[in-house]
């Protein structure tokens, strides 16, 4: 494995990642002039600076992505594909760079390479497999069929929790079915979209293909209301994606949203707690909770209850925390404003007469003063109206509800406004048959946590958690817009 220093950290980033957005295929510097500090989460400290996107960049980014549009729409699928084909393969050859670099500017512990180059490489098996249908015909001289075209530019707002992953996501499915791409990443955490943006290049992306201009709501609402943009797709909070899809209406364009989610893990009676647990706490400890999927409310039978919580609090008082670059569980959030975000969540909890079990704050010891840490934190006795039940904390904060039948425990997990993952652990398959078809979610699981183990399974969402699926073949034809032709003779004989 690479090793980095976490004190040549911005050596290495800069060694790695053009200090400038990439538009028209090259590396240019903001129109406005400005910079972003990049921090890593656990120690303050500054790791990159980026141009800061204005909403100038984003006219010229879109400006070289319709430029490049009607080439690229022109190209043959086999050739799209055998371009995203070499990206994925650059992509992995750099997993670890990629995935290091992720870890770092989130903060969270490096655990292994990022497989973002597999869902490229899934996505360009499916760019020549873009076909249309042969329609009937109410006479025989007459041939119907459909067309699958791009819409031309997309837009892509990529928020900071999982940058590669959800770039790519979105990315490779537009440029599949023959679009070009604006990224805008977050301020956060944009070094990870840069690089990908670079391999992409490498791997002879025609210039203007895909741009990125990295910054914060400027020039993602410049991009989101830009008229020469003609599909949208946003990752981010339900908040954001709302006003996303207002300016979306205001020129037309179609928009994918993945938004926020509040998801229950909902625990019987029958269930094997030795699963279950570890994927629990995993769900909740991940990148800090700061995962849309994150499972942060747990449904409990109220036989288990006690059993549950003991087990829970164990595990998560054991949870090791540190910086990207330590061998802990789990690392800080993204910055001082959201962690200042959770710890006001927990006071509201405790306001409303939640249980705190354990954690409830930043913790204690100096490592800890100069991140943005937040400890894993559970509460007990949960009422299904109380705002930590309710609202997405997007961070450690694990929230255990009570129910007696599965009549129950479906109405307390279809009760938010969120639809995004469901997960159920119990031993009875006619449960989980009936769990499946009544949990209102994008995503249901049943004893399977976190990595579900499917391959191409669409993600999305239910209700305020966003429309649209990715991930999966369909995924190409969300960025297909449909056309019927028919074609007749003129009428003369053609014998
Ligand atoms: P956010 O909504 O604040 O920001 C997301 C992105 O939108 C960032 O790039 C940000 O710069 C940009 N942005 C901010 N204001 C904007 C505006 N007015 N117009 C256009 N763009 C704007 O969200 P966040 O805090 O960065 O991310 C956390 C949220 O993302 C959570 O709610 C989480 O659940 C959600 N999320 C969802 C999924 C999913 O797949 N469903 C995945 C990851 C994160």
């Amino acid at each position: 494995m690479t090793t980095i220093d976490s004190r040549d950290a911005a050596t290495w980033v800069a060694a790695l990642v053009p200090a400038a957005h990439l538009i028209g295929g090259r590396t240019v510097p903001s129109i406005g002039g400005a910079v972003t500090d990049v921090l890593d989460p656990g120690t303050g400290r500054v790791i990159g600076r980026v141009p800061d996107g204005t909403p100038a960049d984003i006219d010229a980014a879109v400006a070289a992505a319709s430029d490049a549009f009607p080439a690229w729409r022109d190209l043959s699928a086999s050739r799209r594909a055998a371009v995203l084909h070499r990206w994925g393969a650059l992509c992995t050859e750099h997993d670890e760079e990629l995935g290091l670099l992720e870890s770092l500017e989130v903060g969270r512990p490096y655990q292994g390479p990022a497989s973002v180059g597999n869902r490229i490489v899934f996505i360009a098996g499916q760019a020549d497999k873009i076909g249309g249908q042969s329609l009937p015909t109410a006479t025989p001289d007459r041939l119907a069929l459909t067309l699958r075209e791009p819409f031309g530019v997309c837009g892509c707002i990529v928020p900071w929790n999982a940058p590669g992953a959800l770039m790519v996501s979105v990315v490779a499915p537009a440029l599949a079915a023959g679009n070009t791409v604006v990224v805008k990443p977050a301020a956060d955490a944009p070094l990870t979209c840069l690089l990908l943006g670079e391999l992409a290049l490498q791997a002879g992306l025609p210039p203007g293909v895909l741009n990125v201009v990295p910054g914060g709501a400027a020039p993602g609402a410049a991009l989101a209301e830009h008229p020469g943009v003609r599909h949208l797709s946003f990752t981010g909070s339900t908040v954001t994606g709302a006003s996303v899809m207002r300016a979306a209406a205001r020129n037309l364009v179609p928009v994918h949203l993945e938004l926020g989610g509040k998801s229950p893990q909902i625990v019987f009676d029958d269930a094997n707690l030795e699963q279950a647990v570890p994927e629990i706490v995993r769900g909740v400890t991940f990148n800090a909770g700061q995962t849309c999927a994150a499972g942060t409310r747990v449904l409990v039978q109220r036989g288990s209850r006690q059993r549950l919580v003991d087990a829970l609090a164990t595990a998560l008082s054991a949870t090791r925390l540190g910086g990207w670059d330590e061998d802990v569980d789990m690392g800080p959030l993204i910055n001082r404003t959201q962690q200042q975000r959770v710890l006001n969540h927990i006071g509201i909890a405790q306001s409303e007469g939640a249980q705190l079990v354990c954690g409830g704050g930043v913790p204690p010891g100096e490592r800890y003063e100069h991140g943005f840490f937040v400890a894993p934190t559970l509460f007990d006795q949960v009422d299904p109206a109380m705002r930590l039940a309710q609202e997405e904390v997007f961070g450690p904060v694990l929230a255990v509800l009570e129910f007696d039948d599965l009549d129950e425990a479906v109405e307390i997990a279809n009760g938010t406004k969120y639809g995004l993952v469901a997960t159920a652990w119990t031993a009875d398959v006619g449960r989980a048959v009936t769990l499946a078809r009544r949990l209102e979610a994008g995503q249901v699981h049943v004893n399977a946590g976190r990595a579900s183990g499917a391959i191409g399974a669409p993600f999305g969402g239910y209700r305020q958690s966003g429309f649209g699926r990715t991930m999966s073949a369909d995924s190409v034809l969300e960025f297909t817009q449909v056309k019927s032709v028919v074609l007749a003779g003129t009428g003369a004989s053609h014998g």
